[in-house]
């Protein structure tokens, strides 16, 4: 991190003697934001309980300030993005898991300790029996995340023994989602039915934020065409009228460039 940030003050002296002002990261994991401390991040374990902000500022001399990646990633959408204008928006990010990002009133929303949004942990099946990575079984990211596409697909093959997939050696989200444009059957269910966990887990978020809108990002969101119809029908069946009629439901606009431009507004701010 020291490194780039070096690299960046040579482009800054280079493009016109730009000063940079502070030093913004964000991190897969839940933070202390006031403190400047990684409380825990599952897929960073060596950062866990470090002073990151303390350590960034007392070797470069710059403010440093700290984020969780999702919920930078949705201030980057509100700020740039989808989200552009509201002040009510929740921001779900469909990758390898599934990481979420709300904003309230304009801010974001951290919680007590700063674990808030963690919208890939929301139950949405409680007999499925499917083990997630937190410790809890059948929550939306077992179900709607990249990781949990190859898996359905895998656990669903023996069913549609047509399917061109049964040749495919690497599958991933990608591979799964091109068949399901040829129309695959195998490919077309998965979307389906991840379609469906996603609009029950939608639902819930509107019923009890009731937002102005709801964006979604992450690579999965390339499968949009395939999932959006269940995920829609299902928001409709379960959520209020009123707040499935009010809420727009959109594709994130600033790609992986999301928690960049929210790590850069929220220095500012
Ligand atoms: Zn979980």
């Amino acid at each position: 991190m020291v490194s780039a940030v070096r690299e960046c003050e040579v482009h800054a002296k280079q493009n016109g003697g730009r000063r940079i002002s502070a030093v913004s990261v964000v991190v897969p994991g839940t933070v202390n934001v006031d403190r400047g401390i990684v409380v825990k991040a599952p897929n960073l374990s060596a950062l866990d309980g470090f002073h990151l902000s303390e350590q960034l500022t007392s070797q470069l001399g710059y403010s440093s300030v700290l984020e969780n990646d999702a919920n930078a990633a949705a201030v980057g959408e509100m700020w740039m993005g989808a989200g552009r204008g509201r002040s009510a928006i929740v921001c779900v990010t469909l990758g390898t898991g599934v990481g979420g990002g709300i904003i309230l009133n304009g801010e974001l929303w951290r919680g007590v300790d700063g674990a808030a949004a963690e919208i890939g942990h929301m139950c949405v099946d409680p007999f499925g029996g499917v083990a997630c990575t937190c410790g809890s079984r059948g929550c939306l990211e077992v179900f709607a995340s990249a990781t949990a596409i190859v898996r359905m697909t895998r656990e669903a093959s023996p069913r549609y023994p047509d399917s061109v997939l049964h040749a495919s050696d690497s599958l991933t989200a990608e591979t799964i989602f091109a068949a399901g444009l040829d129309g695959d059957e195998l490919a077309l269910e998965i979307f389906r039915r991840m379609g469906v966990y996603l609009g029950i887990g939608l639902a819930n978020l509107i019923n009890i934020l009731n937002p102005e809108m709801i964006v979604i990002g992450g690579g999965v969101v390339n499968g949009w065409d395939l999932f959006a119809k269940d995920m829609v029908q299902q928001v409709e069946e379960r959520a209020f009228p009123l707040l499935a009629a009010r809420v727009k439901i959109e594709r994130a606009k600033c790609g992986d460039d999301a928690g960049l431009l929210g790590a850069a507004r929220l220095a500012a701010m």
